[in-house]
């Protein structure tokens, strides 16, 4: 007989998903390079459902009924090259190649449009929620033509998280669109946890109270509007206690920030889309001043406040409402990232649906993800989730809050660039008037680079080095 799907890439994504596919009675194909891994899942978990294990490329394409749905879950960058070369001369027109690594989107439309010349269709797929998820049911982000949704999606959906009985799976638009998604909700990841580090830093150092203390202070929130997966963990990760130190673990951890690089691609994207995502690139770049070992050492001899750690009253009430308003500029930065993504690309992604199938299976899954469900709902082009009734209300109210935790963190010198930065940005769309126009004076006096009017249409330019009349440019 048979199988309805395969996979090949058998390390711990491709192992847990075909897992979850057999689990779900869909007979999986499955094939790794080394073929150690293939054996040891059928002999560990081959009573879960029907596995057809193939040693071979040409074994494994034949086992797959047509048009044929393979999956690669490979190491992301050259070997998945080589692997789509491998198996694609074996294909048909109509086949499916599925690729569920963390891909760069633009590596992801490059390879859409060359298999699409030989008549396969790719579908770059972001898969996120890690190993755990890869098993019980992740959130999934296919792009790919709509053609190849009809074939994969039904697969794809039963496999996937389910909130309220909705699936976390929905085709997010053609080519690219699921990496470029799957990436901004990286970017969003980082920023999340950034605010969320900040928040345990100030009350830590601001209020003064223990990592214990700060567990119960997350546990709190996170029967609140904070609640998420994120908080959750955070309050087990601080209430954790090192047991061959007996020191809380967060102290005997090295205090040095890894990434692997999607935050950086969210980033780099967004100065090329020209989208202000401040709050992700703070996470990134605090995650790269962390590990600066030598620059920290340098610098750390250099004065700062002269305070003492006290507590406020009222204080970790204060830092909830920073969080929640710096994590909702969070979100509308990354979603205004997509938004532009989409019209760069053509990708017509629904906004919405984004928040919807983060709901679960995913790393940033919360209840807060309802309400930007809801606020695209209300409007689909709303061009900011801040100016939104719901957000733009509870903002407002917290701002008052949130101004209180960032004039603290610098009066104390604790470090809050997410907070901060978040706030200026509030601030900036805010303003009546920034002083951009200032920045353009000055563009124009050592550049002639011209300025447009309040007042009139056209570009204009001053004679800085002359009369200092104006003309028209
Ligand atoms: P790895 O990224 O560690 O990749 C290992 C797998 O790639 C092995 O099956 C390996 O085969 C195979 N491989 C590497 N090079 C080649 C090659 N040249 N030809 C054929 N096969 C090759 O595995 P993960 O399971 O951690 O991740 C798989 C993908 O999923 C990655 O793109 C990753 O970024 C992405 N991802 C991972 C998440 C996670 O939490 N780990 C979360 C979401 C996505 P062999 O056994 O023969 O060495």
């Amino acid at each position: 007989s048979k199988a309805r799907i395969g996979v090949t890439g058998l390390a711990v994504m491709g192992r847990n998903l075909a897992r979850n596919l057999a689990r779900h009675g869909h007979p999986v194909a499955v094939h790794n390079r080394t073929e150690a891994r293939t054996k040891a899942l059928v002999t560990e978990f081959g009573d879960e459902g029907t596995f057809v294990p193939a040693e071979t490329p040409e074994e494994f394409v034949a086992s797959l009924e047509r048009p044929r749905r393979l999956v690669i879950m490979v190491k992301a960058g050259a070997p998945t090259d080589a692997v789509i070369e491998e198996f694609a001369p074996l294909l048909e027109p109509g086949d499916m190649i599925v690729d569920g690594g963390n891909a760069h989107f633009a590596d992801t439309r490059r390879r859409e449009a060359a298999l699409r010349e030989r008549g396969l269709h790719f579908v770059g797929t972001g898969i996120s929620g890690g190993e755990e998820g890869a098993l019980h049911g992740p959130s999934i982000m296919p792009g790919g033509s709509a053609e190849s949704y009809e074939a994969l999606g039904p697969l794809l959906e039963d496999i996937a998280a389910k909130v309220d009985g909705t699936p976390c799976c929905v085709h997010v638009g053609p080519d690219g669109a699921g990496h470029f998604v799957k990436m901004v909700h990286n970017g969003i990841e980082y920023a999340d946890m950034q605010l969320i580090a900040e928040s345990y830093d100030l009350l830590r150092h601001a209020a003064g109270l223990s990592p214990a203390e700060i567990a119960e202070v997350f546990r709190t929130w996170n029967t609140g509007r904070l609640e998420s997966y994120l908080i959750e963990i955070t309050a087990e990760v601080l209430a954790h206690t090192d047991a061959a130190t007996g020191r809380p673990f967060v102290d005997v951890v090295l205090d040095q920030a890894e990434q692997k690089g999607t935050g950086r691609w969210t980033v780099q994207t967004a100065l090329d889309l020209g989208v202000p995502v401040s709050g992700i690139a703070e996470a990134v770049f605090a995650r790269s001043v962390s590990g600066h070992a030598d620059l920290r050492r340098a610098a750390r001899g250099l004065p700062g406040p002269q305070n003492d750690v006290r507590y406020l009253s009222g204080f970790a009430d204060d830092v909830e409402q920073a969080l929640y308003a710096s994590k909702v500029v969070a979100y509308a930065q990354g979603f205004h990232q997509i938004q532009a993504g989409s019209e760069e690309y053509g990708w017509n992604i629904d906004l919405g649906q984004m928040a919807t199938i983060w709901r679960g299976g995913c790393i940033i899954r919360a209840r807060f993800l309802d309400r930007i469900r809801a606020a695209y709902e209300a409007d689909p082009r709303t061009p900011t989730l801040l100016t939104d009734d719901h957000f733009a209300e509870a903002v407002g109210a917290a701002q008052d809050a949130w101004r209180r935790v960032v004039t603290t963190a610098a009066q104390l010198g604790i470090p809050a660039p997410g907070f901060s930065s978040a706030l200026a940005y509030y601030d900036s769309l805010r303003a009546e008037r920034l002083p951009a126009a200032l920045t353009q004076g000055q563009r124009d006096f050592f550049g002639a680079h011209t300025y447009r009017r309040v007042d009139r249409e056209g570009s204009f330019h001053t004679l800085w080095g002359g009369d200092r009349s104006e003309v028209e440019a």
